[in-house]
């Protein structure tokens, strides 16, 4: 329990520090972006100007999608939690993922019946679930499965589970593998935000999530979220009939 204790103050101060400087980071590429833009309309296309502010707006996305995911992990992102039917979503993420992963991994999503809705920022629970995913076929070199389900939860949650039969992890790495910028894989390959945006985006929307791992035994990541009230779950993502609210 001592552990967990200061495992959990060490990431609320890593949360701290890289909230901060994420935040102050992503104003000022809001103005080089914004600066850039004006820039744009008064170079002509094709030059080598055009050339090298095309570079410069690369630079500045890549530099923004870094500091949208710290910001992530510092629980300071905007979300807009909305029900979200998890079956619905499955059925959306299925052709996805099985495009995304490739052929050497067989990916299954299942939602028991009576799963519902969670009450969750859609595009980030999108994301979260397709980081877990990749995270697990990274972790299959030689193929593998990776099952992906979903049930009533304790106290009113839904219980989420992103098992894959990979390598596993030792415990020092299942240990920090929440934390910003901590990777195992080769420079270039991977950037330690993976987890970290999935483990911020989650304890923000209220949820829990956890590791269990062993080397040669493969992973499992569970996590919860809150189900969405039955009236927030009128207008879920895979009602069926007449949809309430502006469209
Ligand atoms: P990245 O994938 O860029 O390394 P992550 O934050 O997603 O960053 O993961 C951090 C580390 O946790 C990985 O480098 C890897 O060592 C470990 N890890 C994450 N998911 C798994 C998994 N499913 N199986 C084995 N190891 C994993």
């Amino acid at each position: 329990a001592a552990a967990q204790l200061a495992h959990a103050s060490r990431i609320a101060a890593l949360g701290q520090l890289t909230g901060g400087i994420a935040h102050d980071v992503n104003n000022m590429l809001t103005v080089v972006s914004l600066n850039l833009d004006l820039l744009a309309d008064e170079i002509a296309p094709g030059t080598p100007a055009a050339e090298a502010l095309q570079a410069a707006r690369k630079a500045a996305a890549g530099g923004a999608s870094l500091t949208a995911q710290l910001l992530a992990f510092a629980r300071r992102q905007p979300l807009s939690p909305k029900a979200v039917d998890v079956e619905a979503l499955f059925d959306e993420l299925r052709p996805m993922l099985a495009r995304t992963l490739g052929r050497s991994v067989s990916v299954t999503l299942e939602a028991e019946p009576g799963t519902g809705a969670v009450q969750a920022d859609p595009a980030q629970l999108r994301s979260a679930l397709v980081n877990l995913a990749i995270n697990a076929r990274d972790a299959m070199p030689e193929g593998g499965t990776i099952r992906i389900t979903a049930g009533p939860g304790a106290e009113g949650a839904v219980a989420f589970a992103v098992a894959d039969t990979g390598q596993g992890m030792p415990p020092e790495v299942a240990a920090r593998a929440f934390e910003p910028f901590f990777t195992t894989k080769p420079a270039g390959k991977g950037t330690g935000l993976g987890l970290a945006q999935v483990y911020g985006f989650i304890t923000q929307s209220n949820g829990t999530i956890g590791i269990e791992s062993a080397p040669g035994q493969g992973t499992t990541v569970r996590f919860t979220l809150p189900r969405a009230t039955a009236e927030e779950a009128g207008g879920a993502n895979g009602a069926a009939g007449p949809r309430r609210g502006a469209h």
